[in-house]
Parts: C-alpha cells; sequence; structure tokens
C-alpha cells in the first residue's frame, strides 16, 4: 500500500485554550456595560428634568456628573450630550442599548449637528448613516455629508505648564490679531517689549478693574463706610435699587461665589458663572436691599428660586 505522508499522519487537533471562556464573559460584559450605559442616560434626564442637580447644589447636568458621579470631563461630555440627543430623539436610547450606536459616535455626530444647525429630519438621516460605524468611519460619513470645515472646532486649550504658567492654545480671527497688536504698540511707553503674555495680563488687570464687583477704586471703597442712598425719602428707596456700594460689600462678603446650598448635605454650589444678586426675602413679600437680605446666586439657583417661589 502507497501512504502519502499526510495520510500516514494522523491528525491532532489543538488543544482549545483554556481562556476561551473569556471572550464569551467579555462579551457578556460589553453587553452588560451598554444596557447600563442606557440607564445612566436615562437615569441623567430624569435628573435634569427634576433639577435634582440645582438642588444638590450643582449649576449645571455636567457639573453634576463630573463633581458628584466621578466622570472625567470628556465621559460628561459625551452623556450629558447623548441626554440631550435622546430629549428629541427617544430612539437612540435603544440604538445605544443594542450597540448601533455608542456614546464617542454620538457627540461627534452632535459636534456638526451644532456646527450646521442640521434640523431633526437630517439629525436622524446622519444618525443611521453611522450606525454600526467606527470612529474613524463616522468622521469620514460626518465630513463627507457636511464638510471639512465642520470637522475642525474651534478648539481652546488650556495645559498647566511648569511653576504657576499655563499654556493656553486658542484660534483668533486674523482681526483680533491685529487689534492685540494695536494695544501693544498704544501701551509700549509702559513695557516696550511687551509679549502677548504682558498684553493679555495688563489687559485682564484693566477690565477686572473696570467688571468686577469685587475690585474698585479707592474712591469707591471710601463711599463703602457711609452708605447714603436707600434711605426713606432718597429718590433710589424703592427696595429694588441696590446701591454700588451695597453690591461690593455682597460681592466681597459672598466671596464672588453662588451661596446656594443643598438642604439636605449643605454642600455650597460656588459657581462664578452668571451671577445675580437675589432677595432672600423677595421685594413683593416685604423684602428690602440691605446686606442681611441680599445673597449671590448663579443663574441656574436663581432660575430654580423663581421656579419654587
Ligand atoms: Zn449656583
Amino acid at each position: 500500500m502507497n501512504f502519502t505522508y499526510e495520510q500516514s499522519q494522523p491528525r491532532v487537533q489543538p488543544k482549545a485554550d483554556p481562556n476561551y471562556f473569556l471572550h464569551d464573559e467579555t462579551l457578556n460584559l460589553v453587553k452588560e456595560e451598554r444596557r447600563l450605559t442606557g440607564l445612566v442616560i436615562e437615569n441623567l434626564q430624569k435628573i435634569q428634568d427634576s433639577k435634582l442637580y440645582l438642588k444638590m447644589g450643582y449649576s449645571s447636568l455636567f457639573e453634576y456628573a463630573v463633581k458628584a458621579l466621578g466622570y472625567s470631563e470628556s465621559c460628561a461630555y459625551r452623556r450629558t450630550s447623548a441626554v440631550k440627543m435622546a430629549r428629541v430623539m427617544p430612539e437612540i436610547k435603544q440604538k445605544l442599548n443594542s450597540g448601533e450606536l455608542n456614546l464617542t459616535n454620538l457627540s461627534m455626530a452632535q459636534g456638526f449637528f451644532a456646527k450646521v444647525n442640521a434640523d431633526l429630519a437630517r439629525q436622524k438621516e446622519i444618525l443611521e448613516k453611522i450606525e454600526n460605524c467606527s470612529k474613524r468611519e463616522t468622521e469620514k460619513i460626518l465630513v463627507r455629508e457636511f464638510g471639512t470645515k465642520a470637522l475642525a472646532p474651534k478648539r481652546e486649550v488650556v495645559q498647566t505648564a511648569s511653576g504657576d504658567e499655563a499654556l493656553l492654545h486658542v484660534r483668533l480671527k486674523h482681526e483680533t490679531l491685529k487689534k492685540l497688536d494695536r494695544l501693544k504698540s498704544l501701551r509700549a511707553h509702559k513695557n516696550p517689549r511687551m509679549s502677548y503674555a504682558d498684553l493679555i495680563d495688563d489687559m485682564c488687570e484693566y477690565m477686572l478693574k473696570k467688571l468686577d464687583p469685587m475690585k474698585g477704586d479707592a474712591k469707591s471703597r471710601t463711599a463703602i463706610a457711609r452708605p447714603k442712598l436707600n434711605k426713606p425719602g432718597h429718590p433710589h428707596a424703592s427696595p429694588r435699587y441696590i446701591s454700588p456700594q451695597l453690591k461690593r460689600r455682597i460681592w466681597q462678603r459672598d466671596q464672588g461665589r453662588c451661596t446656594y446650598r443643598d438642604p439636605k448635605t449643605d454642600r455650597r454650589c460656588e459657581s462664578h458663572h452668571l451671577l445675580q444678586i437675589d432677595h432672600v426675602l423677595p421685594v413683593c413679600r416685604g423684602g428690602q436691599a440691605s446686606e442681611q437680605n441680599l445673597r449671590l446666586l448663579c443663574h441656574a439657583h436663581h432660575r430654580l428660586r423663581e421656579l419654587e417661589s
């Protein structure tokens, strides 16, 4: 009998790697991960609807996601973007669950939608096109549909440098650069070798002196010591009128931050974004413009206050 070499050798089945079960286990975990992400999005939506994040002392859902839930800024951004999208397209929750869409692709698409003001029908059309696509494929589709202009977002990056310095990367219009150069020339008597960094510092000092209610020149500080406005009979005696001196005292006392506190945990908001002076006892109930009755609230907590009163 003639045997070929192949026939004469018994086939040896390679031994299955005992770690193969890890694949199935991981696959199940990924499915569970997607399901949990969908639940997180749903809960975030409920937290936004009930304004719980505001009541807990956070000025935005994003801040809540970062500080209370411990997400990184990019993770929080992707999740709050998905919440925003799910509000107008509830079907995306199901697609996130099944894996047809993922948070990265959604937030990338939302960046484009915002840039080009895409209407709802167009958004739905694009989301269908990026289903089951990788990040790179999604980017290609978005560029093909909207052009490269929408791809290049206006990025501003701040990096910590050594010591007390930071690196700031910003995209400027040529017109703005010309204005900066003009200012450098005008301030050359102060510093003939003024760098852009020196100029920005110079501009900050100037603007803060003008705009920051916590700052003020010596003349105004003298005025604090002798409040004379808002006395009965004075033309500005309205309880809504807050003199500049009183305003500054409130800003200084509250350290230029929102004073809202979570009634349960006593956590203070401390946001310094869009601060407003609020009457603790509203004017309509007899509240006065006095130091005891005034406080700083951020825009979000001022609105919450209005909604609840
Ligand atoms: Zn606040």
